[in-house]
């Protein structure tokens, strides 16, 4: 092919691809009944986001305050990039024997790139996706967290079968 023909080739292919595009926002512009756009933030109060949604990294707690991490720091030492630390205390179990508990689980949002290792090799499922996004603040130090919630405590030991 020389090089005017290509070069007219092209201008038709561009010009075509332009008009499918077209096509497509001329259809919803003139159809208001087939809004797709979500209008935010005014759905706000509505917004669902979808289950799969990696908001930030969360600690979910049940009715009586209770968890199920145990502090066993794996997920702390499978964070690539250290935006967990695990810090742990002793408490008397029911034996009266001192044993280790979480003191604090920090999360630092804003070094976290979600790539989910925490959460996979949790032995315990004690952590899991949370679907809140609107995490922009003034303060960096507002992205860092403690994600088991003060005067909880451990719900049971459950292993991953
Ligand atoms: S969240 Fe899971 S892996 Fe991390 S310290 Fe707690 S129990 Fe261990
Ligand atoms: S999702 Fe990845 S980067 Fe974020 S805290 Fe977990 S292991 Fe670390």
């Amino acid at each position: 092919m020389n090089s005017v023909v290509r070069y007219f080739t092209d201008i038709y292919k561009g010009v075509t691809s332009l008009w499918t595009g077209m096509k497509v926002t001329g259809k919803y512009f003139i159809s208001p009944g087939e809004i797709v756009t979500e209008q935010y933030p005014e759905n706000r109060a509505t917004l669902k986001m979808e289950d799969r949604f990696k908001g930030e990294v969360i600690m979910p707690h049940d009715e009586n305050n209770q968890h199920k991490c145990t502090g066993c720091g794996i997920c702390e030492v499978n964070c690539p990039n250290g935006s967990i630390e695990i810090i742990t205390k002793k408490v008397p179990n029911e034996q009266g024997k001192m044993v280790r508990a979480i003191d604090k689980h920090i999360y630092h949002l804003s070094m976290c790139t979600f790539c989910e290792l925490c959460i996979k090799t949790c032995p315990f499922d004690a952590i899991t996706w949370g679907q809140d996004f609107e995490h922009a603040v003034f303060d960096r130090t507002r992205l860092t967290r403690v994600l088991n919630r003060p005067g909880s405590s451990l719900k049971k030991k459950e292993v991953k079968s």
